[in-house]
């Protein structure tokens, strides 16, 4: 079903205000946000571990504005994008920019890698940028400059296209999504004498921009790459584009394929996903923290350097164990790993999306007992003292309230990527084309990888 079709849908997305008045609005609400980070610091751990909750900025970004996101791409595709104020910063800066050439690094997808690997293992777990307001606004602040800074030196959108990790993120969930946006007819794609999706002298206008995603929307095979940002919809003179309902998980089936660097991307997140749930659980998180710690603890490291430390361990060393393992395995029984692993790679997204889908939903349930505060004490210093002091108890009814929806949720949304992951290693074409022998191995490990949540979560919830 072609969404477009409905009147209201293709005015609203076909409008010339749009997307840029709701960028600029969200550009204004980030302006907010980080105002509302700035000069609310702290270095106790034990502090920040409740500002990061009643600092209503950080509460907004960390607790509601990331897990939505993370929903939205999974459910509907990139529609953050689509309104992303930094796609407005880096394309209005490429409009007075140098327009220079990306450069292959840019386009081998590792700059995106490296950046997030930097994000994740400094950013968040040695300068806690997830719980020290102040630190949560310098990181969006950053990532407004970089987005400037790469809009005024290279062409087009590369700070969208070689650089945000988020994007990035988003990109692969919206694989799982039930929507596309592709070319209505193609054969009036070949038609078109002008092509004004394409050409270069649209590359630049405010409205009706000619694609600066690299996309030619006739010939888009998947879910990506495009930010859903609608320019090409307002450049077409027939209208020919649709925003359709498709299968969910449509683009596994297809011939989607991984770069080494998605690889790389998807080592670290999956390593990451497996840390946000089970550190939800105390018996889970102390099973995943022993070996970091304990390395911590052998090289004579305290501080935010042993956050450094269990991240490199959590996020890169066992993720990196079982997708050696799998690519080891394969090499010995048939000679080849290359395939295999970016396979696996693919093979473990469903799990990966389902995870961080649930680890949405759990923040944003736990995290409305300090809803009442946040109005009357927005920088949160005093109620977090409050709390640390025990004068301040939380009501905790609601989301006790919810435990049982929560739950069954997760299962629900454990036991639909495990289907779809099956069906998956059944029928895409990515899977079909490998050696036989590999597929053992491959299955294994992708089972493997589900039953940590699967584990856990039935476990823990039930
Ligand atoms: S790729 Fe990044 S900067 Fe570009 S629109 Fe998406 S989230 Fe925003
Ligand atoms: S294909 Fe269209 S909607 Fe997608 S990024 Fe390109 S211009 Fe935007």
């Amino acid at each position: 079903m072609n969404l477009l079709n409905a009147r209201c849908v293709r005015s609203l997305l076909g409008s010339r205000w749009f997307p840029i008045v709701p960028q600029l609005i969200m550009l204004v609400v980030f302006g907010l946000l980080i105002a509302g980070g700035i000069g609310v610091s702290t270095d106790n751990p034990d502090f920040a571990k409740q500002l990061r909750n009643t600092n209503l900025a950080n509460l907004i970004i960390w607790s509601y504005w990331w897990p939505l996101i993370i929903i939205a791409a999974i459910l509907l595709g990139r529609v953050w994008c689509m309104v992303c104020p930094m796609e407005l910063v880096t394309s209005l800066a490429g409009r007075i920019g140098l327009r220079q050439k990306a450069p292959q690094l840019f386009k081998s997808g590792w700059v995106i890698t490296i950046f997030y690997a930097v994000i994740l293992l400094v950013g968040v777990h040695t300068l806690t940028v997830h719980r020290v307001p102040e630190r949560m606004a310098l990181y969006l602040l950053m990532l407004l400059v970089v987005a400037a800074i790469v809009g005024l030196i290279f062409e087009k959108r590369a700070f969208c296209s070689y650089v945000c990790p988020v994007g990035h993120l988003l990109g692969l969930y919206a694989l799982v999504s039930p929507f596309e946006w592709r070319a209505d007819d193609v054969s009036v794609c070949k038609a078109c004498k002008t092509k004004d999706c394409v050409v270069k002298k649209n590359h630049y206008r405010i409205t009706g921009r000619s694609c600066t995603s690299n996309l030619y929307p006739a010939t888009i095979k998947d879910n990506r790459d495009c930010l859903l940002c609608t320019q090409c919809l307002k450049a077409c003179p027939s209208g020919n584009l649709r925003l359709s309902t498709r299968r969910p998980f449509a683009d596994f089936f297809a011939a989607v394929e991984l770069r080494a660097a998605q690889v790389g991307f998807i080592v670290l997140v999956s390593g990451f996903v497996v840390y946000e749930i089970l550190s939800e659980w105390k018996a889970s998180k102390h099973i995943l923290t022993w070996v970091p710690d304990h390395i911590a603890d052998a090289l004579g490291i305290a501080g935010p350097m042993a956050g450094f430390v269990s991240a490199v361990v959590m996020f890169v060393i066992f993720p990196g164990i079982l997708f050696l393992t799998v690519g080891v395995l394969a090499k010995v029984l048939s000679g080849g790993a290359g395939a295999v692993v970016k396979t696996f790679a693919l093979l473990v997204l469903p799990t990966m999306a389902g995870a961080h889908l649930i680890k949405a939903i759990l923040k944003m349930t736990s995290r409305i007992p300090y809803w009442p505060y946040v109005f009357s004490d927005p920088k949160g210093v005093a109620t977090a003292q409050k709390i640390l002091d025990g004068t301040l108890v939380l009501d905790k009814s609601v989301p006790g309230a919810l435990y049982p929806v929560v739950s069954c949720s997760a299962a629900a949304v454990l036991l639909i990527a495990l289907t779809a992951t099956l069906l998956i290693f059944c029928k895409s074409p990515a899977v079909r084309k490998l050696d036989a022998t590999v597929k053992v191995p491959l299955l294994f490990g992708t089972l493997a990888y589900w039953s940590i949540f699967g584990l856990t979560v039935f476990v823990w919830r039930f």
